[in-house]
């Protein structure tokens, strides 16, 4: 099972793909957790991105295809993968036709408005990375490792507001082309099991269960 998410930042993306890997067996691969942790070990590439990603904007497409073609060639990636947050350019979406066959794509449907709540009450543990909401988190310390929770760097309203707008220019089309090609599935905003139950359900269809 080779799957895309597609959904707007702060749709839950990351929260179903996780939950998508671990029911079915399958390599989550997540493009901003890749990134975050470049910058965070001070590599080349998190030196080059660390601002775009600062102020909302995309990585160049070159430096991310490639990471996702190194990526995707590794063990884990052979019984099946979901990718969060590729493709998100129309180049991008061409380039991966080239050397991987995604079977589905599933689109969040959500509004700015939810995007924006769900954003502003998001933190994120400094120390393991994991991301809480505080409508349900009410601890002050992650409950995983009790490290420090902060606000995202790209989770001010300006940042958003910006990313939001990078979403309709750039990913919007990524959606279209596999519309076009009969790979999209559209899943609502709903709580995050009900909109697992959605995709389990689609999923379950593809695979003819
Ligand atoms: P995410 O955690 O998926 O929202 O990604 C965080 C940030 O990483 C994005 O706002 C972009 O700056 C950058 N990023 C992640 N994936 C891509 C991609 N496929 N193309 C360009 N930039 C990306």
């Amino acid at each position: 099972m080779k799957l895309v998410i597609i959904g707007k930042p702060g749709s839950g993306k990351g929260t179903q793909s996780e939950s998508v890997s671990n029911h079915f067996g399958i390599a989550h691969i997540s493009t901003g957790d890749i990134l975050r942790n470049e910058i965070k070990n001070e590599t080349k590439v998190g030196k080059t991105v660390q601002e775009l990603i600062k102020k909302g904007n995309f990585v160049p497409d070159d430096l991310i295809i490639q990471i996702m073609k190194q990526r995707l060639s590794k063990k884990d990636c052979e019984k099946g993968f979901i990718i969060d947050g590729f493709p998100r350019t129309l180049s991008q979406a061409q380039q991966l036709e080239k050397f991987t066959n995604i079977d589905k794509v599933i689109a969040i449907d959500i509004s700015d408005e939810a995007v924006v709540e769900r954003i502003s009450g998001r933190r994120v543990c400094s120390s393991c990375g994991a991301t809480v909401h505080i409508s349900t988190h009410k601890e002050p310390l992650c409950e995983h490792c009790c490290g420090q929770l902060e606000v995202r760097s790209d989770g001010d309203p300006q940042t958003v507001k910006n990313r939001l707008n990078v979403f309709e220019k750039q990913t919007k089309p990524v959606i279209a082309f596999y519309e076009k090609q009969g790979k999209l599935v559209w899943i609502g905003n709903d709580s995050r099991e009900i909109m697992f139950e959605n995709i389990k359900n689609q999923l379950r269809k593809m695979k003819g269960e």
